[in-house]
């Protein structure tokens, strides 16, 4: 269906409540809610994943003392910036940060510190305050409505798959993000249909908006959940390999080669 505004470009839903009004995402810049429900136009985001300086800093909220702040401020431009006695202060109740017209990110939070002698910034040790950081981060993907899941090489993101149980719970929107080349992707079946039975319950339309507004996924709805599903059947034919393992060792190592070949085909094809 068309925007409703334009009729120019396909209309989505970028409407919180995912109500009947479509529209693209040009005709969305220039709205401050639904005009249908006065609903808010943005999605909010939490960017679940190991927490490193680079190359991803978009996606994190940034965390500072005064210092922090005036360097990020001067250095690199960056303007929402969470001052660290509030971040600590749980008694005070940290809003989203609007990003642009449908993009809002809730978390997480990078925790910054300026190293004194080169005048750089780096992230800061948790350890003394790790208590705070589980709030903080619980609270915020109670407010986030897609959460976003990027698995790194290591598989060491061990908080991150803790919190996409809590937002699975939480009934949110879940995104599994995987590295394009990936050892045992399969193992990750169970996130994948996690995600897939995620999506059911929000209309095509803001199954489109939201991977559309996505800043690491290029695929349409029906690519990611294609996508989602070959992590599953993969898992189906590892399954297969090792029960034929049993009758017929020689067959094994054909069909394996097949699984990897065909993997690496639909890497290539679908995920740039
Ligand atoms: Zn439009
Ligand atoms: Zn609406």
């Amino acid at each position: 269906m068309s925007c409703n505004l334009c009729e120019e470009d396909y209309g989505m839903s970028f409407c919180e409540n995912d109500c009947s009004y479509h529209i693209c995402s040009d005709c969305c810049t220039n709205l401050k809610e639904c005009p249908q429900c006065k609903g808010s136009l943005r999605i909010s985001w939490f960017f679940a994943g190991k927490i490193s300086m680079q190359p991803h800093m978009s996606k994190r909220r940034l965390v500072g003392n005064t210092e922090v702040i005036e360097h990020l401020k001067k250095e690199m431009y960056v303007t929402e910036i969470t001052e660290y006695k509030d971040y600590t202060d749980l008694s005070k109740e940290l809003p989203i940060e609007e990003i642009d017209s449908t993009n809002a990110i809730a978390g997480p939070f990078m925790i910054m510190k300026k190293i004194k002698k080169d005048e750089k910034l780096e992230v800061k040790d948790i350890t003394n305050i790790t208590d705070i950081v589980n709030i903080r981060n619980t609270q915020m993907i109670q407010k986030c409505d897609v959460f976003s899941l990027e698995i790194n090489n290591d598989y060491d993101c061990f908080r991150s798959f803790a919190e996409w149980g809590m937002a699975l719970i939480m009934g949110k929107v879940l995104i599994l993000v995987v590295p394009v080349i990936c050892k045992n992707i399969e193992e990750f079946y169970t996130y994948a249909s996690d995600s897939i039975k995620s999506f059911e319950k929000v209309s095509f339309y803001k199954r489109e908006a939201i991977l559309r507004s996505h800043p690491l996924i290029e695929m349409n709805y029906k690519q990611y959940k294609k996508h989602m599903e070959q992590i599953i059947s993969l898992k189906k034919q590892k399954l297969t390999v090792s029960d034929d393992d049993d009758e017929d060792a020689a067959s094994v190592e054909e069909e394996d080669n097949n699984e990897d070949g065909d993997w690496d085909g639909y890497m290539s094809e679908h995920v740039g």
